[in-house]
Parts: C-alpha cells; structure tokens; sequence
C-alpha cells in the first residue's frame, strides 16, 4: 500500500520525537555518568526505556495495517449494498441527520470485496457526522461515470467507466492541508480518543487494490464530498447482478 510506504508527515514526526527522546536521555546518562552522579542515571534509563516502547509500539501499528488486506472480489451490484446497508448507516449515524440516497438504474456492476465496500461506506458516513456536531444533511448517491478524455484529466485519474459512489455532508469542510494529509495513516483532527486516523486510509488502500481512485471535494462552511470511484465490471456476471432501481428502494 503505497499510502503507508511512504511514511510521511506526522507518522515519522512522532517517531523522530522518540527518537530524539531517547538519544536525549542517553546522552544525559551519560554526562552524569562521567561526573559521577549515578542518582540520576536510573529515572533518563526509564525515560529511554518508555521512549524505545512507545516507538515499537508505533511500528507494530503501522506493521499491522500495512499487511496488504486480502480481498476476495464479488461481482457486486452497489445499489443494493447501499440498500442493504442503510438502515445501520441511519442507526450509527443517528435520528438527528437524516441520510437521503440517490441512485440511477441500470447501475454497472463492479468487482470487489463487499465487506470491504461496506466498511468504507460505514466510515464514510461516520466520518461525515463527525464533520456536522450541529446537524445537516448526509447524501449518498451511486452513478455510472464515464470518464472521458476530458473528465479523466479533470478529476486526475485514467479514462474508463467508472461505478461512482459518494458520501457528501453539509459539514465544516476541510482545509486544503487536511485535505492533502487525510490519506496519511493515523492523521487525525479529532481529539485523543475520538479518531484513529486510519479510516480513510485503509479506505484509500481498499479502492487502490480494487483498481479505483477516492477523490476528495471540500469546501470551508459548506461540506465535503468523498467520492470512490471503482472500475466497472464486464462479463457473465454484469447480467446476473441486473439492474436495481433505486427509486424502489426504501429510503429515509
Ligand atoms: P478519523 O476519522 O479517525 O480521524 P480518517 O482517516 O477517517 O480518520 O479521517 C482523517 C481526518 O480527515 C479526520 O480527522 C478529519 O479531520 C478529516 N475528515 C474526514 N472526513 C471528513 C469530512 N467528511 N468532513 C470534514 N473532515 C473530514
């Protein structure tokens, strides 16, 4: 998962701290050693010891997430995973924000891990709640996207059809430096406790090794759409998934 290869920002920021922490320590250690002062010696061989463990701890968080996930792609009619999911996405998000879905017949099947897929919707939704503490809107809406020539530059991605499927809130937005970090594993803005920092990660991962793009629209004051696109799907089963029109299906 190239995301987590690169260990960039704030990972190696916290590794560095301990890093430094430790050295600090040592070389402290050493000083009081060569005066003699062997009083201190124990508490800054304490500090080193926390440090050195704060930083294995780190790197077995990032061993563990950077494991590729094993995907067993499924054929998958994505209206009727959004339906499917609805009703736990209302429940987990709450009564107060009222979640509308929006959908085309005829949607293109694509090929991925349907718990995968789940998850990632689950997240999004979550994650779009968090953005809106005095309510608003959630709207989720599948299309079938045709990127041409033109639309795939515009949205930075290779041309193909596309499965789109959106999560968009009328939240707080994001800055453009959030935005350029909220794939990083473990950026957070939420306070200690409250976020891990790997959801849109490991949603990043996903869609990568399912051949797709996330795309990120955000605005300061008025929301923020995430948008994962996925490869349509051709073949023997894109006739048995059959379309699914949405305006038959139940919504809030
Ligand atoms: P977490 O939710 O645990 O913080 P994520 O990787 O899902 O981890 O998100 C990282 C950060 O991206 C969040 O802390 C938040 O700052 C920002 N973010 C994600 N989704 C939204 C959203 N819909 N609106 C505003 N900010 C968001």
């Amino acid at each position: 998962m190239e995301a987590v290869g690169q260990l960039t920002g704030g990972l190696a920021h916290d590794f560095n701290n301990l890093l430094a922490g430790i050295s600090g320590s040592l070389e402290l250690m050493q000083t009081r050693m060569q005066q003699g002062r062997f009083n201190d010696v124990e508490r800054y061989m304490a500090a080193a010891q926390g440090a050195a463990k704060r930083a294995a701890a780190l790197t077995h968080r990032l061993l563990a997430f950077s494991r590729r996930q094993t995907l067993d792609p499924k054929p998958t009619n994505v209206n009727r995973l959004v339906a499917d999911m609805q009703e736990l996405v209302q429940r987990t998000v709450g009564p107060a924000i009222p979640i509308e879905v929006v959908g085309t017949s005829g949607i293109w099947t694509v090929l991925v891990d349907p718990p995968q897929l789940e998850n990632a919707l689950l997240n999004l939704c979550i994650n779009a709640r968090d953005a809106m503490p005095e309510g608003g809107r959630i709207t989720i809406e599948t299309a079938n996207k045709w990127m041409d020539d033109r639309a795939a530059r515009q949205h930075d991605m290779p041309e193909g059809q596309y499965l789109s499927l959106s999560v968009t809130d009328t939240g707080t937005g994001m800055s453009p430096e959030v935005v350029a970090r909220v794939f990083e594993p473990f950026f957070t803005t939420k306070p200690l406790g409250q976020g891990t920092g790997l959801g849109l990660s490991m949603i990043y991962g996903f869609v990568q090794q399912s051949g797709g793009q996330v795309r990120i629209y955000s605005e300061l004051g008025k929301g923020t759409t995430v948008c994962l696109y996925l490869p349509r799907h051709y073949g023997q089963a894109d006739e048995d998934a059959g379309p699914t029109n949405l305006a038959t299906l139940p919504r809030s």
